[in-house]
């Protein structure tokens, strides 16, 4: 069997990748699905379209390459995590909306839990802080608002998932014997999971209210969970992984310390932890890296940015300044510097290290001076020094160092933002061959597990770097941005104040 196959099944689309044994893309079919804003604040996607959508592109994916499923050795899933589903497993269909990791539907609920004083026991259990980020809170909200659901979860007719669960009850065969599982990785972004045990917690479903029949069975990242029923027939399901941990494995940091930092939308840097639970920190989520089998779990500690691409995207969009993404760092080069001005994106709060619901995005330092190029300039900036507030608090909070940074992501097209990072964060950038880490971390996690690769050496050997990025910026000027960047977070943080003294009026 020559190759192996991913499916990305991610927040805007969904993707099927095939792989030879050097880890190289052998045929990539893609198709986006709807996103769902029914109310302000709400992000829902429809399970049922997802999984057509993975009907599809599996089979666009093996046409391409010329190949049938008798050529593939294995399956691995990486998913959108987060992403909360509900189904009946009487028809297979899903009993309402799944809500989406950016749906903050659920503020009420998190900050009724930190009123409570329920943080530190959620922290001391999942590792996580509580934040409508997470899946169990939505699906507490679905329990209290989708009809009957309590009772039927209660009778086993109703099954809770996230993405990879959905997907791998379908291609199992569904109604008709489908197995319901999870992996580790997902599981422990849930705020339902001990991460010391890897099991589902008694205490976390009782303050949450979820009936544990509803509940999948966590499992390794690593292993064969079934096999594929009809699409893909016959062959193993072998990694379920969240996108974020498997751009990690994609990336081969298999070493403790090892970082790497995916640039989209937001962006996610993740360093890997060891096989030790580390401590807790205040700026930064403990998660699962991923576990392989029956091997000793490796922790990840994770620190997400809500806003990078996006920001972007609000300059091209919004102001209407670019045309086009890629032309910000044409614009930004007009210039040498951002003129004083410095722009914090908390246009919805700001998450690691910060984590303020109530921040506000604000344009500090704005002279008659300041025009395009320099606020250009300033967008990538805010990226940068946002990376160097979460590589601080690894610093100072778990006391590792950075050796350097694997980056991948559509940012990472963009040389000028590529050695802005590497100047405020001092150590050199790397960016691979094979820039789909995501479905090739699912892929790398599916072929160890049939012995399509040996081990981790050998995909190490695969990892091949396409372009690199050496710190080259004078320490003080460093100080001084790292202290600008900070003095405006100040004042992002204060932003959303006159309201609240409004309303105590
Ligand atoms: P996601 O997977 O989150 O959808 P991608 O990895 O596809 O995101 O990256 C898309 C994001 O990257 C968009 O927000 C876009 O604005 C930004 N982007 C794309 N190209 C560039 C570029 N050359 N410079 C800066 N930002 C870019």
């Amino acid at each position: 069997m020559s190759y192996v196959a991913a499916i990305d099944q991610g927040t805007t689309s969904t993707r099927c990748m095939l792989f030879d044994r050097q880890g190289q893309t052998v045929s990539l079919a893609q198709r986006e699905h709807r996103q769902l804003f029914r109310r302000p604040g709400w992000a829902e996607h429809d399970a049922l379209e997802i999984w057509r959508n993975v009907q599809r592109v599996v089979p666009a994916a093996l046409a391409q390459a010329g190949a049938d499923e008798r050529d593939v050795a294995a399956l691995g899933i990486a998913n959108q995590r987060e992403t909360t589903v509900v189904w009946d497993p009487g028809t297979g269909r899903p009993l309402a909306p799944a809500i989406t990791w950016q749906d903050t539907r659920t503020s009420e609920l998190v900050d009724a839990l930190v009123a409570a004083g329920d943080a530190d026991r959620i922290r001391a259990t999942t590792g996580l802080r509580p934040a409508t980020y997470f899946a169990g809170p939505r699906l507490r909200w679905l329990l209290d608002h989708v009809p009957g659901l309590r009772e039927r979860g209660e009778a086993g007719e109703a099954l809770f998932g996230t993405m990879e669960s959905w997907l791998i009850w379908n291609l199992t065969g569904g109604r008709d014997g489908g197995i319901h599982v999870t992996d580790a990785t997902n599981a422990s972004r849930t705020m339902l999971m001990d991460l010391t045990t890897r099991q589902w917690d008694d205490d976390m479903l009782a303050l949450l209210g979820v009936p544990r029949a509803m509940l999948p069975q966590i499992r390794s990242n690593a292993e064969r969970y079934g096999d594929c029923d009809s699409l893909l027939r016959g062959v193993p399901i072998a990694a379920a992984i969240g996108d974020q941990q498997a751009a990690l494995f994609g990336q081969t940091c298999f070493e403790a310390g090892d970082a790497k930092c995916t640039y989209g939308t937001g962006a996610f840097l993740l360093v890997n932890a060891g096989t030790e639970r580390p401590p807790d920190t205040d700026g930064l989520l403990t998660t699962v890296g991923y576990v392989l089998g029956d091997e000793p779990p490796v922790h990840a500690l994770e620190g997400s940015i809500a806003m990078a691409g996006s920001l972007v995207q609000w300059l091209r969009d919004s102001l209407e300044i670019i045309p086009t993404a890629p032309q910000i760092e044409t614009l930004a080069r007009t210039v040498d510097d951002s003129g004083g001005c410095t722009i914090v994106p908390a246009f919805s709060g700001l998450y690691a290290p910060r984590w303020s619901q109530e921040a506000r995005g604000v344009i500090v330092g704005l002279t008659s001076y300041v025009g395009r190029g320099h606020l250009a300039r300033a967008v990538l900036e805010a990226t940068a020094w946002q990376t160097w507030e979460v590589v601080e608090a690894v610093r100072r909070e778990a006391g590792i160092d950075l050796a350097g940074l694997r980056v991948d992501g559509g940012m990472t097209s963009n040389h000028l933002l590529m050695q802005m990072v590497a100047d405020v964060l001092d150590v050199p950038v790397q960016r691979p061959l094979v820039s789909e880490t995501v479905c090739l971390g699912a892929a790398y996690a599916a072929g160890l597990t049939v012995g399509f690769w040996s081990g981790l050496s050998t995909l190490r050997r695969n990892w091949h770097r396409a372009a690199s990025w050496q710190p080259r910026m004078d320490p003080k000027a460093r100080r001084r941005g790292a202290r600008r960047w900070s003095h405006a977070v100040e004042t992002a943080l204060l932003a959303a104040r006159p309201d609240d003294e409004d309303d105590e009026d």
